[in-house]
């Protein structure tokens, strides 16, 4: 089955197509400017962008929308976690700013947290969420994977997400867990249709 997905990050389209290697997980043939971000939640914002997106292509698209959520700050960065440190920042500016935030904080438990939408034909069909739990630590650690990976500890692999294999990361991630839900559901709905 072929499945579009709305996503301009290199880092996430890898992961999109090793969560299921019997869909055809394709990008939007065409580029389209993306939308503005206004939700509240990651579940909004998936199931906006999945909506608008929708409209450009027949059949199923899908939509994510993911972010670190930190304890000690009160949840943030959250669904900000793009643009933490400014509308353009690159992932090393956002890290930067996320230590010298977190520089006096003991607790430093956070989550990745991510919403999936599933359109067909534009129209929502459901919303699929998954999360992650760590902690942050005070430098970075590992090349591997994108954004907050390198500072991103999760206890159960006694390293970073940076240091991990991307097969390992997509064991557990929060990413994965909402793909899975997705792709179980379509197969369910395929073999039922
Ligand atoms: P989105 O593209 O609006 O969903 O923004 C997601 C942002 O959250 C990314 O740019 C990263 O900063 C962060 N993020 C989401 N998922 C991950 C992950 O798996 N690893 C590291 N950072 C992530």
């Amino acid at each position: 089955m072929t499945i579009y997905c709305a996503t301009s990050n290199p880092g996430k389209l890898r992961e999109f197509q090793l969560a299921a290697p019997d869909f055809d997980v394709r990008p939007l043939p065409k580029k389209v400017a993306p939308p503005e971000e206004r939700g509240s939640t990651f579940e909004e914002n998936a199931i906006a962008k999945a909506e608008y997106y929708g409209r450009f292509v027949d059949g199923y698209l899908f939509a994510d929308d993911s972010g670190l959520e930190v304890d000690a700050l009160g949840g943030a960065p959250g669904v900000y976690s793009a643009r933490y440190a400014g509308e353009d920042a690159t992932d090393e500016q956002n890290n930067a700013l996320l230590l010298e935030r977190l520089k006096h904080a003991e607790d430093r438990a956070a989550r990745f947290v991510c919403a999936i939408a599933l359109v067909k034909d534009g129209i929502l069909v459901r919303a699929f969420c998954g999360s992650v739990e760590g902690r942050i630590l005070h430098a970075a650690r590992g090349s591997g994977g994108f954004g907050y990976d390198p500072l991103f500890f999760h206890e159960p692999f006694g390293c970073t997400f940076g240091e991990a294999a991307i097969e390992d990361k997509m064991k557990v991630s929060h990413r994965a867990q909402a793909l899975n839900a997705m792709f179980t559901y379509l197969r369910s709905s395929a073999a039922t249709s």
